[in-house]
């Protein structure tokens, strides 16, 4: 059958990541998380102390050792997902914190790093036969795919999610804070003047908020059907 490129976008933490791995496990599709690279990143600026005590990037010093910074994939061999390396070093769990959530849409804002980020991408997927989440795949990255989707839902909603992942895997965390995180990324990520996240016009909007995991693999396996079966030769 012809391999399509699905691009995923949308808002922090409304479930893109799990549609995506859901989607390309069932398909046997690659499935990258773009987020997950922009964080890597946050955390070599971490590492490097590339922040100032506001919370702004010292983005000449990180320019200057973007050579240095290389973000891969190494599947898990006992989940057969990805676990993120950061030259080449596993960052998984260090990734997925608050530390990083708090500081990576400032460094997601910077030209330079989105450059690397996405030519890298577009090397990804340049067989096709790739389901990738983000803000900026179905505008930026891919403007050609085959099958966008733009999902989100009420900030409430993700944040209760977030709240439950973290909860879930030991952390202690606060409701408030992680709202207050997830609406200042939402403000960040679409006012930022390179690639903000909007939906592209061919995007089909998935409102998950009131929606199972099972409805909306359902909703995505139904579009992914009626596409690759359009798709030209
Ligand atoms: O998807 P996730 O919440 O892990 O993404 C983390 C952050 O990375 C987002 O808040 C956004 O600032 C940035 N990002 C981006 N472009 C992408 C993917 C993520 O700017 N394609």
């Amino acid at each position: 059958m012809k391999k399509i490129i699905v691009a995923i976008d949308g808002h922090s933490s409304c479930g893109k990541s799990t549609m995506a791995k859901d989607l390309a496990r069932e398909v046997g599709y690659v499935y990258i998380d773009t987020g997950a690279m922009y964080r890597a990143v946050t955390l070599f600026a971490m590492q490097h102390d590339l922040f100032a005590p506001d919370g702004s990037v010292l983005a000449e010093q990180l320019e200057q050792l973007m050579p240095q910074v290389q973000v891969s994939f190494k599947l898990d061999p006992e989940t057969n997902l990805p676990l993120t390396q950061l030259n080449g070093t596993t960052v998984e769990s260090e990734i997925r914190g608050m530390a990083v959530s708090s500081h990576v849409s400032a460094i997601a804002a910077l030209p330079f790093v989105r450059r690397a980020m996405t030519e890298q991408q577009q090397r990804m997927g340049s067989e096709k036969g790739i389901v990738m989440d983000g803000r900026d795949i179905g505008t930026v990255v891919f403007p050609q795919a085959e099958l966008k989707i733009f999902v989100t839902a009420s900030a409430r909603v993700r944040a209760q999610r977030r709240y439950d992942e973290l909860t879930a895997k030991g952390q202690t965390v606060n409701f408030d804070e992680i709202l207050k995180n997830v609406e200042e990324r939402d403000y960040i990520d679409s006012h930022r003047a390179v690639a903000p996240l909007r939906q592209s016009p061919d995007a089909l909007l998935l409102d998950n908020s009131d929606l199972t995991i099972a409805e909306q693999k359902e909703w995505l396996m139904e579009q992914f059907k009626a596409r690759t079966a359009s798709a030209p030769l």
